[in-house]
């Protein structure tokens, strides 16, 4: 048993070593991938669960490394995170989905509306109002048609900070969604002071319907509270046509997911976009 558990330790510390080593590298790596536009988005649609209209896409980061291939958010952003290259990292996306807007907008596409995930440590840096300031003036995008998605981690901690800065970017006309709602830590006593104006509904919660009668009633309690409060409400990671039924009958807003299509490169959005026109 006292050799099974050296071993156990042995192997535990070399994984972790390996797993440092990967972090390092790939935080070394993201630095230089910024410069060398390795960095790409994709497009993921939003549509209405009645009636399946397009209502926005959310820009979601791609790196595609010559080394190592296509990695995933999911690793490498907690990874830039952790240092302050997600500030960088987050203007660029800013300012890159604001551009493939009004480029879409100018070449006669009807898209509503463009979400743009925001990071908690990019929200609270100083400048965060300037900087969005800044991609609207520089690329001229209409703020009204712009959707900054941030989690329960932003406000955590910050209540104050963030309400004053959400006030400050919808007054110039920026709509906010809370990003994976339920997933997280906090209590729901923020939500009535928050100016958001949506809930995205986190796909942990949707993935087991119709099998799971929890994560049902929990949905229906979060449409239900979201009514009276005045949010709209988006169903991430709908991947099936009873997942959209048990929303439409819910009463939910919009949703999101690989039933209507996986993130997209741009031209194949525009395709996807062009066909859902001609329906
Ligand atoms: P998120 O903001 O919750 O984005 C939704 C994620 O769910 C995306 O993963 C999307 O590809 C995936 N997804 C959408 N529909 C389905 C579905 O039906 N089934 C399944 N299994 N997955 C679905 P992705 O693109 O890998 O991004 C992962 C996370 O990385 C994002 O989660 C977000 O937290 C972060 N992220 C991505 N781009 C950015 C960015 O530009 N800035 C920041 N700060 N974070 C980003
Ligand atoms: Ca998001
Ligand atoms: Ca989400
Ligand atoms: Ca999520």
């Amino acid at each position: 048993a006292k050799s099974a558990g050296r071993r156990t330790l042995r192997f535990f510390d070399s994984s972790m070593q390996l797993q440092a080593d990967r972090r390092l590298l790939i935080n070394n790596e993201l630095r230089s991938a910024l410069d060398n536009n390795e960095l790409l988005l994709y497009y993921q649609p939003q549509q209405m669960v009645e009636g399946g209209e397009l209502i926005g896409v959310e820009a979601l980061l791609r790196w595609q490394s010559p080394g190592r291939g296509m990695i995933s958010p999911a690793e490498f952003i907690p990874i830039a995170e952790e240092t302050d290259l997600i500030v960088d990292i987050g203007y660029w996306v800013l300012l890159q989905a604001c551009h493939q807007f009004v480029a879409w907008q100018e070449a006669g596409l009807h898209i509503p509306q463009l979400s743009v995930n925001v990071s908690a440590k990019q929200f609270h840096a100083p400048d965060f109002v300037e900087r969005v300031y800044e991609a609207l003036a520089i690329t001229g995008m209409e703020p009204t048609c712009l959707n900054l998605e941030i989690t329960e981690s932003v406000v955590l901690g910050h209540a104050e900070d963030t309400i004053q800065k959400m006030a400050e970017l919808k007054a110039l006309g920026i709509s906010f969604a809370i990003d994976d709602f339920g997933a997280g830590y906090s209590s729901l006593s923020y939500l009535k002071r928050l100016p958001a104006d949506e809930l995205k509904i986190d796909r942990s919660f949707i993935q087991d319907i119709p099998h799971d009668a929890d994560n049902m009633a929990i949905v229906e309690a979060v449409l239900a509270m979201a009514r009276h409060m005045g949010f709209s409400v988006t169903a991430e990671g709908v991947e099936s046509r009873q997942q959209l039924a048990f929303l439409q009958a819910q009463g939910c807003n919009f949703y999101q997911g690989f039933l209507a299509s996986k993130p997209l490169p741009e031209a194949n959005l525009r395709h996807y976009v062009g066909r859902l026109a001609e329906r």
